[in-house]
């Protein structure tokens, strides 16, 4: 009880770094209208922070899908990378290709999370109103684990152990939290380099004409690459959230891929009814 009441005083003190910074960085480049925390933010902030416990709790079951995952990699026969690829390459590069193939992989799990029958799981994530740094924890723990498919592509085709990439781990993290937030950066020539606010910002927007785009977490390349990439400026005013948007309370949300799923299995099964009936008939 006592570990667990310190790693939750832990998060809040690292939680209140990151907003002194954000705010920072909001206040010098946008002035004193950074400063307006809306009653709908704190409420936002609330359930993001809820459920990052949640995913918190389950991490462990995330640690207990990748064992299983690799074997089937395996056994399927899927290519693996030799060792002696790697011999004598620098950290930096094995980092660096770590990335690229992650991030490569994460794309496509990206779009697929955007099909009908997944997209309730990721809705999760991009149904907060008030996109902040901690919205990248608003996550649905049924998501986590169909991202934890692009974790095992990388390390099993590149033939590397889980320890060897941890390090990158926090890194992304970093740049997670700092891409939710709500700067309106773009990093001008290296925009089709690196992930900027702007350009994620444009992926959690609640408009039409930006609708499945964005799907790249580190490099943007990859949406110029496979044709999804969206940016016309300043994102910054934009609505965000999806269609429809859930209330924004923990307990909706969690249960809200289960609902969505429950209608989606009726409305099938309501189609093959009407079919049967249209054979008879
Ligand atoms: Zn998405
Ligand atoms: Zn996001």
């Amino acid at each position: 009880m006592l570990q667990y009441l310190q790693d939750i005083a832990w998060q809040l003190g690292f939680l209140a770094v990151l907003t002194a910074v954000f705010t920072a960085l909001a206040f010098l480049s946008r002035g004193r209208e950074a400063l307006r925390w809306p009653k709908s933010l704190r409420q936002s902030a609330v359930t993001n922070f809820l459920l990052l416990q949640f995913s918190s709790l389950n991490g462990a079951l995330y640690l207990v899908l990748i064992a299983p995952l690799s074997l089937a990699y395996t056994e399927l026969g899927l290519p693996v990378l030799q060792a002696e690829v790697w011999q004598d390459q620098p950290i930096w590069l094995k980092a660096l290709v770590a990335l690229l193939v992650y991030d490569f992989g994460i794309y496509w799990v990206h779009r697929f999370l955007h099909t009908s029958w997944l997209w309730p799981s990721h809705a999760v994530h991009l149904s907060d109103p008030e996109l902040h740094f901690l919205s990248w924890s608003r996550g649905h723990f049924t998501e986590q684990l169909v991202i934890a498919a692009a974790l095992v592509f990388t390390t099993s085709w590149l033939g590397f152990g889980l320890e060897e990439i941890a390090g990158l781990a926090l890194i992304k993290g970093l740049h997670q939290y700092y891409v939710h937030s709500k700067l309106d950066w773009d990093h001008g020539i290296f925009r089709e380099v690196l992930v900027s606010p702007q350009f994620h910002r444009w992926h959690h927007a609640n408009v039409p004409e930006a609708y499945d785009k964005n799907f790249a977490s580190i490099f943007p390349f990859y949406d110029r690459l496979f044709g999804t990439w969206y940016n016309p400026g300043s994102a910054i005013n934009v609505p965000t959230g999806i269609e429809d948007n859930p209330p924004n309370d923990f307990v909706t949300q969690t249960l809200y891929p289960f609902r969505a799923w429950a209608r989606m299995l009726k409305a099938y099964r309501a189609q093959l009814q009407r079919k049967a009936r249209g054979r008879v008939a």
